[in-house]
């Protein structure tokens, strides 16, 4: 078939390993990529030629540096930021910032990888980036959160700009971290620019469906595999990871759209409620207490808290891993399939591990990887710069139409995708082909730069 294209793509990944070692959730992000990309070569030669796939893959700037800060006793605490910029083929590197202690040089980098194919995959004018640092957020104040935010802006501002790089949130990262970086980038810069920042507040440049959109946008995704198959979400079991913002509104979306989240989950464990998950309740322990889900359990009859343990021995019709990177692993996987789980659609960002994705081509359940469904977060970001682009700000129906919109192109784009290049219904080579195809072509017209 492509021998020659496979050998190629071998030896772009044997390179990759080598020049960066021991960045494993980057090996991995590369490697699912570099799978689907042999029949690309196939027929467009000149990125063999011009090495496209092999500048992809390399950053085209990473910046690491020191963050430190002060806590509430008075210790010092020194903390190390990250900024990668990945590719500015298709826009300004765009991206969120994760705070978390699992952040380092590979997590950054494996997530700015997956977003520039993402982002690609919206059709917005955005590149790829992505970026953090190792701080935990949990259990600081506000004072010691805005004062981490204010140290690591001080650094981060030199970098960015409406039209250089344009950070967002991600875990540990919501409106009020970006309040506090926004505040200190224009504090220092003395510039008002309110396109620099995505997921702002509603009453300074902020978007109306920002919050909502990487959660919802899963659902539309979801409903669009469900479509298709001729099925709706009418009367199905779902079960949703995580409990931060991604999850919590998949939940209000699944709920509207005729389904019934019937569990979610924390770090701590995860809680079952076969009414479905109360959304009101959910908000308040997780968003306004900042509390445990376990507290979710003590407040409602119907709700049981497993501490530990795996969310994915509940058993559902559609699973929506919206906690983080490899939560579900092949035993999981196999369990879901088990269970007569039809449909797995990732939230969260390679919240799949590859032997769960192997389960679910094993097993027949449709499978929609998050560059593809948790692209809507990063879309309306999109809209969110339009918008502060032209002073404008747009209705919530409007915004929530366009996002609708959006995720529905998205998934024909996938499914179309697939089917031209011979692998019809898999849309993990949908999506890294579609996504491939429309920033090395914007490589390839800029030149070798
Ligand atoms: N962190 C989100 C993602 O993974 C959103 C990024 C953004 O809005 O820039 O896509």
């Amino acid at each position: 078939m492509q021998a020659q294209e496979t050998a190629t793509v071998e030896r772009i990944y044997d390179e990759v390993l080598r020049r960066n070692p021991g960045e494993t959730e980057f090996h991995q992000a590369v490697r699912e990529v570099l799978d689907s990309l042999a029949v690309v070569l196939a027929r467009h030669g000149e990125y063999a030629e011009m090495k496209t796939i092999e500048r992809i893959c390399e950053p085209e700037r990473q910046i690491i540096f020191r963050v430190p800060w002060q806590d509430d006793r008075g210790e010092v605490h020194i903390n190390r930021g990250f900024r990668v910029e990945f590719n500015s083929a298709l826009g300004p590197y765009k991206g969120g910032l994760r705070f978390h202690p699992s952040v380092n040089l590979g997590i950054v980098k494996f997530l700015g990888f997956e977003q520039i194919f993402k982002n690609a995959l919206t059709g917005m004018p955005i590149g790829g980036g992505k970026g953090g640092s190792d701080f935990d957020p949990k259990g600081r104040s506000d004072a010691e959160i805005m004062r981490f935010c204010q140290s690591f802006m001080t650094e981060l501002y030199r970098h960015l700009g409406e039209y250089t790089d344009v950070p967002a949130g991600d875990i540990g990262v919501g409106t009020r971290e970006i309040g506090f970086l926004f505040g200190q980038y224009k504090r220092i810069t003395n510039r008002y620019e309110s396109g620099v920042l995505t997921g702002k507040g509603l009453g300074w440049g902020g978007a109306l469906v920002r919050p909502e959109a990487t959660g919802y946008g899963a659902a539309f995704f979801a409903a669009e595999m469900l479509n298709v198959r001729d099925q709706s979400f009418d009367g199905k079991r779902v079960v949703i990871s995580g409990s931060g913002n991604v999850a919590v509104y998949a939940i209000e979306k699944v709920h509207q759209l005729g389904g019934t989240a019937v569990a979610c989950s924390d770090s701590s464990g995860y809680v079952v409620d076969e009414n479905g998950i109360d959304l009101e309740l959910l908000k308040q322990v997780k968003e306004v207490e900042r509390a445990r889900i376990e507290v979710y359990a003590d407040r409602v009859g119907s709700a049981t808290f497993v501490a530990g343990g795996s969310i994915w021995d509940v058993p559902c019709d559609i699973a929506l891993p919206s906690a983080t990177q490899n939560e579900l692993d092949g035993d999981a996987a196999g369990t879901l399939a088990r269970n007569g789980c039809a449909y797995v659609v990732e939230g969260a960002n390679m919240p799949s591990t590859p032997d769960a994705v192997g389960v679910f081509r094993e097993a027949g359940i449709a499978f929609a990887p998050g560059k593809a469904a948790n692209a809507g977060g990063v879309a309306t970001s999109a809209l969110e710069m339009q918008q502060n682009a032209s002073r404008d700000r747009w209705t919530f129906e409007h915004s929530e139409a366009r996002l609708a919109e959006i995720m529905r192109d998205i998934h024909n784009r996938c499914h179309e995708t697939a089917g031209d290049y011979g692998a019809p219904g898999d849309l993990v080579l949908g999506a890294n082909v579609a996504g491939f195809l429309r920033v090395a072509e914007a490589v390839h017209a800029h030149g070798l730069i």
